[in-house]
Protein backbone atom coordinates (compact mmCIF):
# COMPACT_ATOMS: atom_id res chain seq x y z
CA UNK A 1 0.00 0.00 0.00
CA UNK A 2 1.38 3.54 -1.00
CA UNK A 3 1.94 5.74 1.81
CA UNK A 4 0.21 9.39 1.89
CA UNK A 5 2.61 11.99 1.93
CA UNK A 6 1.83 15.90 2.02
CA UNK A 7 4.37 18.26 0.84
CA UNK A 8 4.16 22.43 2.08
CA UNK A 9 5.57 24.36 -0.45
CA UNK A 10 6.28 27.87 1.11
CA UNK A 11 7.37 29.42 -1.96
CA UNK A 12 8.63 32.65 -1.48
CA UNK A 13 7.41 32.85 2.19
CA UNK A 14 8.67 32.64 5.46
CA UNK A 15 12.22 32.87 4.35
CA UNK A 16 13.52 34.42 7.72
CA UNK A 17 15.19 31.65 10.16
CA UNK A 18 12.45 33.37 12.61
CA UNK A 19 9.58 33.30 10.43
CA UNK A 20 10.17 29.57 9.51
CA UNK A 21 10.88 28.53 13.12
CA UNK A 22 7.77 30.33 14.47
CA UNK A 23 5.65 28.38 12.09
CA UNK A 24 7.23 24.96 12.77
CA UNK A 25 7.50 25.57 16.52
CA UNK A 26 3.45 25.41 16.05
CA UNK A 27 2.93 23.22 13.53
CA UNK A 28 5.30 20.27 15.65
CA UNK A 29 2.91 19.56 18.51
CA UNK A 30 -0.29 19.71 16.23
CA UNK A 31 1.06 16.64 14.16
CA UNK A 32 3.35 14.98 16.58
CA UNK A 33 1.22 11.99 17.09
CA UNK A 34 0.83 11.99 13.10
CA UNK A 35 2.60 8.40 11.91
CA UNK A 36 0.67 6.91 8.73
CA UNK A 37 2.07 10.23 6.64
CA UNK A 38 5.27 11.15 5.55
CA UNK A 39 4.73 15.10 6.05
CA UNK A 40 7.77 17.42 4.28
CA UNK A 41 8.29 20.73 4.18
CA UNK A 42 9.60 23.41 1.35
CA UNK A 43 11.10 26.68 2.75
CA UNK A 44 12.78 28.63 0.72
CA UNK A 45 16.73 27.93 0.63
CA UNK A 46 17.52 30.52 3.75
CA UNK A 47 15.34 29.30 6.09
CA UNK A 48 17.53 26.00 5.62
CA UNK A 49 19.93 26.29 8.03
CA UNK A 50 17.73 26.61 10.89
CA UNK A 51 15.66 23.89 10.47
CA UNK A 52 18.27 20.79 10.64
CA UNK A 53 16.35 20.07 14.18
CA UNK A 54 13.50 18.53 12.21
CA UNK A 55 15.34 15.72 12.40
CA UNK A 56 14.19 14.61 15.80
CA UNK A 57 10.86 15.03 14.71
CA UNK A 58 8.23 13.37 11.83
CA UNK A 59 8.31 16.10 9.74
CA UNK A 60 11.06 16.26 6.66
CA UNK A 61 12.66 18.94 4.79
CA UNK A 62 12.94 19.63 1.12
CA UNK A 63 13.91 22.18 -1.15
CA UNK A 64 11.67 24.35 -3.63
CA UNK A 65 14.33 23.39 -6.35
CA UNK A 66 18.23 22.99 -7.76
CA UNK A 67 20.61 22.87 -9.96
CA UNK A 68 21.60 19.67 -12.20
CA UNK A 69 25.57 20.33 -11.41
CA UNK A 70 27.42 20.14 -8.16
CA UNK A 71 29.43 22.88 -8.47
CA UNK A 72 30.51 25.34 -10.75
CA UNK A 73 30.27 28.85 -12.70
CA UNK A 74 26.14 29.07 -12.13
CA UNK A 75 25.33 32.39 -10.70
CA UNK A 76 22.31 31.85 -8.20
CA UNK A 77 22.18 28.51 -8.05
CA UNK A 78 21.99 25.88 -6.01
CA UNK A 79 23.70 22.51 -5.79
CA UNK A 80 22.21 19.32 -4.58
CA UNK A 81 25.56 19.09 -2.69
CA UNK A 82 24.81 21.53 -0.29
CA UNK A 83 21.27 20.47 0.49
CA UNK A 84 22.05 17.06 1.37
CA UNK A 85 24.15 18.14 4.81
CA UNK A 86 21.40 20.31 5.80
CA UNK A 87 19.00 17.30 6.05
CA UNK A 88 17.01 17.91 3.02
CA UNK A 89 16.32 14.54 1.57
CA UNK A 90 13.12 15.73 -0.73
CA UNK A 91 13.30 18.60 -3.89
CA UNK A 92 10.40 19.69 -5.73
CA UNK A 93 11.29 19.68 -9.65
CA UNK A 94 9.67 21.03 -12.28
CA UNK A 95 7.18 23.30 -10.50
CA UNK A 96 4.50 25.35 -12.91
CA UNK A 97 5.96 28.47 -11.60
CA UNK A 98 9.13 27.32 -12.60
CA UNK A 99 7.88 26.05 -16.06
CA UNK A 100 6.36 29.43 -16.73
CA UNK A 101 7.67 32.11 -14.71
CA UNK A 102 11.62 31.28 -15.24
CA UNK A 103 11.12 29.05 -18.60
CA UNK A 104 11.95 25.78 -17.25
CA UNK A 105 11.88 23.24 -20.15
CA UNK A 106 11.03 19.87 -19.67
CA UNK A 107 14.38 18.88 -20.90
CA UNK A 108 16.09 20.38 -17.93
CA UNK A 109 13.78 19.18 -15.74
CA UNK A 110 14.46 15.78 -16.58
CA UNK A 111 18.60 16.00 -16.07
CA UNK A 112 17.68 18.02 -12.96
CA UNK A 113 15.43 14.87 -11.74
CA UNK A 114 18.51 12.41 -12.90
CA UNK A 115 20.58 14.27 -10.95
CA UNK A 116 18.88 14.79 -7.83
CA UNK A 117 18.50 10.66 -7.97
CA UNK A 118 22.43 10.34 -8.21
CA UNK A 119 22.36 12.58 -5.28
CA UNK A 120 20.25 10.73 -3.17
CA UNK A 121 17.50 13.37 -3.30
CA UNK A 122 14.02 12.01 -3.70
CA UNK A 123 12.28 14.46 -6.25
CA UNK A 124 8.65 15.10 -6.32
CA UNK A 125 8.31 16.31 -10.08
CA UNK A 126 5.29 18.64 -10.92
CA UNK A 127 3.36 17.64 -14.19
CA UNK A 128 0.23 19.70 -15.37
CA UNK A 129 -2.04 21.55 -17.40
CA UNK A 130 -2.89 24.81 -17.96
CA UNK A 131 -6.99 26.55 -18.42
CA UNK A 132 -6.69 26.30 -22.19
CA UNK A 133 -5.50 23.02 -22.32
CA UNK A 134 -8.06 21.65 -20.22
CA UNK A 135 -10.86 23.75 -21.88
CA UNK A 136 -9.54 22.68 -25.16
CA UNK A 137 -9.83 18.39 -24.11
CA UNK A 138 -5.82 18.26 -24.40
CA UNK A 139 -5.35 17.67 -20.54
CA UNK A 140 -4.06 13.86 -21.09
CA UNK A 141 -1.88 15.23 -24.22
CA UNK A 142 -0.08 17.86 -21.72
CA UNK A 143 0.22 15.05 -19.16
CA UNK A 144 1.53 12.52 -21.38
CA UNK A 145 4.06 14.92 -23.15
CA UNK A 146 5.40 16.41 -19.75
CA UNK A 147 5.45 12.56 -18.57
CA UNK A 148 7.28 11.22 -21.26
CA UNK A 149 9.73 13.95 -21.41
CA UNK A 150 9.80 15.14 -18.17
CA UNK A 151 11.09 11.07 -17.01
CA UNK A 152 13.21 10.15 -20.81
CA UNK A 153 15.97 7.52 -19.40
CA UNK A 154 14.65 6.64 -16.23
CA UNK A 155 14.73 2.68 -14.88
CA UNK A 156 11.77 1.56 -12.59
CA UNK A 157 13.94 1.74 -10.08
CA UNK A 158 14.66 5.07 -10.20
CA UNK A 159 11.12 6.04 -10.78
CA UNK A 160 9.58 4.20 -7.50
CA UNK A 161 11.71 6.75 -5.92
CA UNK A 162 10.08 10.10 -7.37
CA UNK A 163 6.46 11.42 -5.97
CA UNK A 164 4.25 12.56 -9.22
CA UNK A 165 2.63 15.86 -8.23
CA UNK A 166 -0.45 16.41 -10.60
CA UNK A 167 -1.11 19.75 -9.98
CA UNK A 168 -3.56 21.60 -13.21
CA UNK A 169 -2.26 25.18 -12.90
CA UNK A 170 -5.26 26.84 -13.24
CA UNK A 171 -6.07 25.46 -9.67
CA UNK A 172 -2.90 26.99 -7.80
CA UNK A 173 -3.38 29.66 -5.82
CA UNK A 174 -6.63 30.09 -7.08
CA UNK A 175 -8.96 29.04 -4.57
CA UNK A 176 -10.53 27.02 -7.62
CA UNK A 177 -9.11 23.54 -6.70
CA UNK A 178 -10.13 20.40 -9.36
CA UNK A 179 -12.99 18.26 -8.06
CA UNK A 180 -11.87 14.94 -6.77
CA UNK A 181 -13.63 13.49 -9.48
CA UNK A 182 -11.35 15.28 -11.90
CA UNK A 183 -8.32 14.73 -9.90
CA UNK A 184 -8.85 11.05 -9.90
CA UNK A 185 -9.43 10.93 -13.72
CA UNK A 186 -5.76 12.07 -14.37
CA UNK A 187 -4.34 9.95 -11.18
CA UNK A 188 -5.57 7.16 -13.18
CA UNK A 189 -4.25 8.22 -16.50
CA UNK A 190 -0.91 8.63 -14.66
CA UNK A 191 -0.95 5.45 -13.48
CA UNK A 192 -2.15 3.87 -16.90
CA UNK A 193 1.05 6.21 -18.08
CA UNK A 194 3.40 4.09 -15.69
CA UNK A 195 1.95 0.61 -16.36
CA UNK A 196 2.77 1.06 -20.25
CA UNK A 197 6.08 2.43 -19.49
CA UNK A 198 7.50 0.06 -16.69
CA UNK A 199 4.62 -2.56 -15.30
CA UNK A 200 1.64 -2.77 -13.22
CA UNK A 201 3.88 -2.94 -10.15
CA UNK A 202 5.85 0.24 -10.92
CA UNK A 203 2.45 1.71 -11.39
CA UNK A 204 0.96 0.74 -7.98
CA UNK A 205 4.20 1.29 -6.30
CA UNK A 206 4.42 5.59 -7.43
CA UNK A 207 2.75 7.79 -4.99
CA UNK A 208 1.13 10.49 -6.58
CA UNK A 209 -0.63 13.88 -5.14
CA UNK A 210 -2.84 16.23 -6.38
CA UNK A 211 -2.03 19.94 -5.94
CA UNK A 212 -4.29 23.10 -6.36
CA UNK A 213 -5.56 25.07 -3.92
CA UNK A 214 -6.26 22.11 -1.35
CA UNK A 215 -7.68 23.53 2.21
CA UNK A 216 -8.50 21.83 5.15
CA UNK A 217 -12.63 22.10 3.56
CA UNK A 218 -11.84 20.31 0.95
CA UNK A 219 -8.72 17.64 1.89
CA UNK A 220 -11.07 15.20 2.85
CA UNK A 221 -12.49 14.34 -0.19
CA UNK A 222 -9.47 14.71 -2.01
CA UNK A 223 -7.31 12.42 -0.69
CA UNK A 224 -10.03 9.72 -0.44
CA UNK A 225 -10.00 9.13 -4.08
CA UNK A 226 -8.45 5.75 -4.81
CA UNK A 227 -5.08 6.90 -6.72
CA UNK A 228 -4.43 10.20 -5.03
CA UNK A 229 -2.00 9.63 -2.33
CA UNK A 230 -1.52 13.14 -0.68
CA UNK A 231 -1.43 16.55 -1.68
CA UNK A 232 1.38 19.44 -2.28
CA UNK A 233 0.20 22.20 -0.51
CA UNK A 234 1.01 25.78 -1.01
CA UNK A 235 -1.08 28.63 0.12
CA UNK A 236 -2.54 26.60 3.22
CA UNK A 237 0.60 25.22 4.38
CA UNK A 238 2.02 28.80 5.20
CA UNK A 239 -0.24 28.94 8.41
CA UNK A 240 -0.19 25.68 11.17
CA UNK A 241 -3.29 25.12 11.86
CA UNK A 242 -4.55 24.94 8.39
CA UNK A 243 -1.81 23.11 7.42
CA UNK A 244 -2.05 20.23 10.42
CA UNK A 245 -5.66 19.91 9.71
CA UNK A 246 -5.12 18.93 5.63
CA UNK A 247 -2.98 16.69 7.21
CA UNK A 248 -4.58 14.83 9.66
CA UNK A 249 -7.43 14.81 7.13
CA UNK A 250 -4.44 12.45 5.57
CA UNK A 251 -4.10 9.91 8.00
CA UNK A 252 -7.54 9.92 8.96
CA UNK A 253 -8.12 8.39 5.84
CA UNK A 254 -4.86 6.43 5.66
CA UNK A 255 -5.37 3.42 2.97
C1 LIG B 1 1.63 24.68 -5.08
O1 LIG B 1 2.31 25.65 -4.89
O2 LIG B 1 2.16 23.63 -5.45
C2 LIG B 1 0.18 24.77 -4.82
C3 LIG B 1 -0.55 23.73 -5.09
O3 LIG B 1 -0.29 25.96 -4.34
P1 LIG B 1 -1.76 26.27 -3.73
O4 LIG B 1 -2.05 25.17 -2.73
O5 LIG B 1 -1.64 27.60 -3.08
O6 LIG B 1 -2.72 26.23 -4.86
Amino acid sequence: MRKMVIGGNWKMHLGTSEEANTMLNQLIPLVKEVKKVDIIIFPPFTALYSLSFLKNTNIKLGAQNMYFKDEGAFTGEISPQFLKPLGCDHVILGHSERRTIFKETDELINNKVKKALHSSLKPIVCIGENLEERKKGKTMDVIKFQFQNTFKGLSKEEMRNIIIAYEPIWAIGTGETATPEQAEEVHVSIRELLSKKYDKDTSEAVRIQYGGSIKPDNAKELFSQDNIDGGLVGGASLEAESFSKIIIAAQMISK
